[in-house]
């Protein structure tokens, strides 16, 4: 699950690690609040207004900003909610802004010795292990800085042991080129992050720009945080950040109905029981001609409900030309999901695509008679390269 940026800074805030100060705001009159606010307690001069969308490259698509008083903190806010921001990394529809962090300006006045890096803490599946990502070349693209400069990025691998050792933040803040007190503070930082990272279950905290500014501090300006769905259950806190408005609506629907669907961008939608089973249903479409339009595991106790959830989900797809169900009954009964089916047939109406059904296993004998004698018009394959062909039919 990902988070937004202020979500993401209250957990760093949590452990003690400095960020610069700063609310969220959903109107415009609360932000020009918030600058006040700032003003007061710190004497904030120069404002920042930040889209808060789970995309970044925001500063590029327009959506941070200067304000020199609370009044303009509250008009450029009043521009920026409401908006549709394109960044680099929303795609070409963008994406709405509902939220807007007010913070302090970190870059004070006329400051020479400023530093932006990049740094990261995240899970690493290749070498099965967390590992810190880091470069002196931070604020902006780290892509560009991988493609462009690729010894500009250091990697530290956290061992077996699961525990980020005072002698590798030592490391990182010198090969970060830092003395004195910006090193101290700097093992600090990484100290409370990785703190926050183990103890938030995340898997990934990444923070570009870090700042250190010309009086030694070391603060996290932007955070991107990613939290392990599995482990979310364990901190209802963090659930409770969870925002629908940034996810895919039909992905939203299906995790409702306690399913597990991925969206992709091909023609023929599969319903199928079991992850693995799943994987190969998708290749069998590929390999009779089509390209799956989603991935959707009904689970292992399937129901006539859940069948006919995962209709409506995969027929809300404009893209969907032929609908392939592939199931193995091997808990769940066949006679029960062809019940199902057709149940689905009823209540959904008008079915216009093509619908293979290859129903194999327990009572599958008995499922393959209710389809028969249901006068639906569904197609039975009885093996993979039955189905297979039966989907290349209905596709021509
Ligand atoms: P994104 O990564 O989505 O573009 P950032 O939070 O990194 O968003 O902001 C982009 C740039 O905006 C930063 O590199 C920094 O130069 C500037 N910026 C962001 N927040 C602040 C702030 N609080 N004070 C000063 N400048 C900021
Ligand atoms: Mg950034």
């Amino acid at each position: 699950m990902n988070i937004h940026e202020y979500q993401g800074k209250s957990i760093l805030q949590a452990h003690g690690v400095q960020v610069q100060e700063g609310f969220v705001a959903e109107t415009a009159e609360q932000a020009g609040l918030i600058a006040e606010e700032l003003q007061k307690k710190f004497g904030t001069e120069i404002f920042v207004i930040k889209a808060q969308i789970h995309a970044g490259g925001r500063g590029k698509g327009g959506g941070v900003k200067i304000a020199r008083s609370p009044m303009e903190t509250a008009e450029v806010a009043s521009r920026m909610l409401g908006m549709t921001l394109v960044t680099p990394q929303t795609g070409p529809a963008g994406k709405l802004v509902r939220k807007v962090l007010i913070a302090q300006d970190v870059y004070y006045k006329g400051d020479s010795d400023i530093r932006e890096f990049y740094l990261s803490v995240l899970l690493d599946r290749k070498r099965s292990a967390f590992v810190v990502i880091y470069s002196t070349e931070g604020g902006m693209d780290i892509e560009e800085v991988a493609a462009n400069k690729p010894k500009a990025i250091f990697t530290e691998v956290v061992d077996s042991t699961c525990c980020l050792h005072e002698f590798q933040m030592r490391t990182i803040a010198s090969n970060l080129g830092l003395q004195g007190k910006a090193y101290r503070e700097m093992v600090r930082f990484i100290s409370g992050l990785w703190n926050a990272f183990v103890s938030s279950d995340a898997s990934l905290m990444e923070i570009n720009p870090l700042l250190k500014t010309s009086d030694d501090r070391v603060l996290a300006v932007d955070c991107k945080v990613s939290l392990d769905d599995n482990a979310l259950y364990r901190h209802p806190e963090l659930a409770a950040m969870r925002d629908l408005n940034e996810e895919d609506p039909t992905e939203v629907e299906a995790s409702a109905s306690n399913l597990n669907y991925v969206k992709l961008d091909g023609d023929v939608g599969c319903m199928v029981n079991g992850a693995g089973l799943a994987m190969a249903t998708m290749d069998l479409i590929q390999l009779s001609g089509g390209r799956p339009a989603n991935f959707l595991d009904v689970g292992g106790g399937a129901s006539a409900k859940t069948v006919e959830a995962g209709f409506r989900i995969i027929l809300k797809d404009p893209n969907v030309k032929a609908i392939l169900v592939n199931i193995f009954g091997g808990i769940v009964r066949c006679d029960r999901v062809a019940a199902g089916i057709i149940e689905a047939y009823k209540t959904i109406g008008d079915i216009k695509v093509p619908v293979i059904v290859r129903l194999q296993g327990t009572n599958a004998i008995e499922a393959k008679e209710l389809i028969d004698t249901s006068g639906l018009k569904v197609i039975a394959a009885s093996t993979f390269t039955d189905a297979a062909e039966k989907v290349r039919e209905a596709l021509a």
